[in-house]
């Protein structure tokens, strides 16, 4: 919802401004195009309540899951009508290009239709305990879900925790990133127009350490689905903790790519250019490490610098394989580490720096001989950047691939079966990928172990998260 390009946040059903509002630029440009209402403390407090409301009056969780299924293939519909129009928002305020975008919107409404034909089967189990009793169990909805959205894919995320909320009977109030918030109003729009009752689902953007500090710390949510970065995940599982709420956690990560020499050199490479470059290297999953047999590993080298060398940059509508990062605070960050790493020894063979012209562009970075103890081995860039490290044992490559604090995806390119069996065994990641890499979609749970995080989103187990398991058991016998 604008007025002049100011933006507004969605409380209770209803569009509302705030005394303070927060600049959006474009990443492209690096200026300035339009604002956004900045959400306080109290607005969060409103946005609860308002969820509250929402809940206590049993809208959608005591509704026939049949009607709530049909309300979410409401929304998705309505997604699918407005993406033409709401996606060059999105490419403006993150800097993707106009296909990316759409197909942002596109997932959205792929969220809302596959938890739609959840929503009328979550179904309890009967419970045989002899024939004094007859027990069963329901899952009820958890109550108002407080989610935390990041920056990077702000639609895609916004709908991946929203629908199987909503599909459980939740109400919902997400708080939406700093950087890129707009594009995500078109959710509220679609969930309007398909009907979605009010406080169902409120929409804020502010800071992380005020609105979204405020949103987890309240008294009154049943759970926090946080998706962002590890230092802001462990301060945030403080706030759950005081509360001893549950938490989906989906952080960071540092996944590696594991090469044999049989390997398909065509698949490689088109996994590795999707797999680093897609969103100029910003998604959690993204393949920011390449372990190489020492047999192919000179090959592999020339080949992704070549790759990386070939990388247009330019602005979405340039029709570029590159695009900027998102925010100018965000490529000074992936600078600095390509900087750490060559003074750390790593061999920079294309990249590492801006180009000369506006924009917050970062060049396609391939750094070889990266050794396990050098932080562009261990540490999350969040860039178009790939640490490449050669291993001559299939042990030595587990252990290279399981050697960071992360767990979110690894993957590995070979067609021997056997060794591809022993790899999903030994590579300690919530998933596994196989001569393509982010192989999966919606249907496949996703999220990581160790500081990646825990609980999964999408695929059916991610509905789960969204309720709370009830027994009942009965003494049928006199
Ligand atoms: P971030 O942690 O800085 O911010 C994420 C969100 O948290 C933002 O909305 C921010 O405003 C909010 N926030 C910040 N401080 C907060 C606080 N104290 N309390 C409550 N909320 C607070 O992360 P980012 O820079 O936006 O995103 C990049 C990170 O997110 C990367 O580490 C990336 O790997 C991770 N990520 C993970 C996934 C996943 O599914 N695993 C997906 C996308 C991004």
């Amino acid at each position: 919802m604008t007025q002049k390009n100011h933006w507004l946040n969605f409380i209770n059903g209803q569009w509302l401004d705030s005394p303070q509002s927060i600049e959006v630029d474009d990443p492209a440009t690096g200026q300035v195009f339009a604002t956004i209402a900045c959400a306080d403390a109290e607005a969060v407090d409103q946005a609860v309540k308002a969820a509250r409301a929402c809940v206590d009056s049993g809208v959608l969780s005591d509704c026939r899951p049949v009607e709530r299924a049909a309300l979410l293939q409401g929304i998705a519909q309505e997604i699918r009508n407005l993406t033409d129009e709401a996606a060059p928002l999105l490419m403006q305020e993150n800097g993707k290009s106009l296909a990316d975008a759409k197909e942002e919107f596109v997932m959205a409404a792929k969220y809302f239709e596959y938890y739609a034909g959840m929503a009328d089967k979550i179904e309890g189990k009967s419970i045989p305990l002899g024939k004094d009793y007859v027990d069963f169990t329901v899952y009820e909805p958890v109550g108002i879900s407080a989610q935390i959205v990041p920056w990077n894919f702000p639609v895609d995320i916004c709908a991946r925790s929203l629908a199987p909320a909503l599909a459980a009977g939740n109400a919902v109030v997400v708080k939406s990133p700093e950087i890129s918030p707009l594009a995500m109003t078109w959710l509220v729009t679609a969930c309007q127009r398909a009907g979605l009752p009010e406080g169902a689902f409120n929409l804020l953007c502010g800071y992380g350490h005020e609105a979204g500090a405020a949103l987890v710390a309240h008294d009154d949510i049943d759970q926090i689905v946080f998706t962002g970065s590890v230092p802001t995940g462990k301060a945030i599982l403080h706030s759950a903790a005081e509360r001893a709420i549950p938490s989906v956690m989906e952080l960071g990560g540092k996944s590696a790519a594991v090469v044999f020499p049989d390997a398909d050199m065509d698949q490689l490479l088109s996994s590795v250019k999707w797999g680093i470059f897609f969103n100029a290297g910003q998604v959690c999953s993204a393949m920011s490490r390449l372990l190489v047999h020492r047999d192919i590993y000179a090959e592999v080298v020339e080949r992704v610098t070549e790759l990386a060398k070939s990388q247009q940059l330019g602005a979405a509508v340039e029709g570029a394989d590159l695009t900027p990062v998102a925010s100018g605070k965000q490529q000074q960050q992936v600078l600095a580490m390509c900087d750490q790493a060559v003074a750390e020894g790593a061999r920079l063979l294309t990249g590492g720096q801006a180009p000369e012209r506006d924009g917050y562009f970062v060049e396609a970075t391939v750094f070889a001989d990266v050794m396990p103890e050098m932080s562009i081995f261990r540490d999350e860039v969040f860039g178009p950047v790939i640490a490449i490290t050669p291993f001559d044992t299939e042990e030595e490559a587990w252990a290279l691939a399981n050697g960071t604090d992360f767990g979110l995806v690894a993957g590995v390119f070979t067609h021997d079966l056997t060794r591809t069996m022993r790899a999903t065994r030994a590579l300690k990641a919530g998933q596994v990928f196989v001569n393509e890499w982010y192989a999966g979609g919606i249907e496949t749970p996703f999220g990581g172990i160790k500081l990646s995080g825990f609980g999964r989103e999408k695929g059916q187990e991610a509905l789960y998260s969204y309720v709370n398991t009830k027994n009942i058991a009965i003494r049928v016998s006199k």
